[in-house]
């Protein structure tokens, strides 16, 4: 599913195209996403983009009166098409630009959502979001501190987005190995040094996938319908019955919370 890394990718790709422009309407297909597609959105007319932002995994269109936020769910993406094209049946909505341009969504599992606020401050989704990985607020200081005491697990606990919003699982079980620590391992075991580490290492991974235009396991492309290429750079994600790139030991496969968690005992303590 699109993590922070394909949203960035995401975000970046289609800004240009659509800062400063006016969406002249919607067409929206099929209402039905994860939460119904909100009546302001069907309702739009002739409305100035002002600028395209991020929160966690959420893409912000800012226009004058309001924000559309946009979660691309498990299988969603944004395409930017140049001229019209046949809308195929996942095609669920399409912006309408003033330029003669569309952006069109296609969601095939549809567990994505498109919703609608007047502002931004205090909204539901926002309000308990943890810091952004690639920001100044996400330090060794900040993460030591809300370390202490902590007894679960560190994998789930980094994936939790009061902590730091946007890793899901591919990246947290690549940066647990990149930082040699074992996904098991208590929160509060964990030494100033080891989250030093863990720091530099998801920002380092996280910007290293944004470069890369993300990673495309199934649905996932870009802006311009290019899959991403961070696929080749996973060295443990999806890799049962592999051996470790770094030692060779094989890799061991185990469940945390219901999700997928791939680890090598030699190069993690
Ligand atoms: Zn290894």
């Amino acid at each position: 599913m699109p993590e922070l890394p394909e949203v960035e990718t995401t975000r970046r790709g289609i800004k240009s195209y659509l800062v400063g422009n006016k969406i002249k309407y919607s067409i929206v297909r099929n209402r039905r996403l994860r939460f119904p597609v909100a009546i302001e959105i069907l309702n739009i007319n002739n409305e100035l983009i002002l600028n395209i932002k991020r929160r966690a995994k959420y893409l912000l269109f800012e226009l004058k009166y309001g924000w559309i936020i946009i979660h691309l769910g498990m299988s969603g993406n944004l395409q930017i098409l140049t001229k019209k094209q046949l809308a195929l049946k996942h095609d669920h909505i399409d912006l309408v630009l003033a330029d003669g341009k569309i952006l069109r969504y296609t969601d095939p599992r549809r567990f994505g959502f498109w919703l609608w606020a007047n502002n931004l401050h205090n909204h539901p989704l926002m309000i308990h979001l943890g810091p952004e990985p690639l920001s100044n607020n996400f330090n060794v200081e900040y993460l030591c501190q809300r370390a202490k005491n902590k007894k679960t697990a560190i994998k789930p606990w980094l994936m939790d987005n009061k902590i730091v919003v946007g890793l899901g699982n591919i990246y947290t079980n690549e940066i647990l190995l990149a930082s040699k620590i074992l996904p098991t391992r208590i929160v509060k075991s964990l030494n100033k040094k080891e989250i030093t580490n863990l720091v530099i290492q998801i920002k380092y991974i996280l910007n290293s996938a944004i470069e890369y235009g993300g990673t495309t396991l199934k649905n996932f492309l870009q802006f311009d319908g290019k899959p991403g290429f961070f696929n080749q750079k996973l060295l443990i994600y999806g890799k049962k019955n592999e051996h470790c790139t770094i030692c060779n030991q094989k890799i061991t496969l185990i469940k945390q919370r219901n999700r997928s968690t791939y680890f090598c005992y030699n190069c993690q303590k």
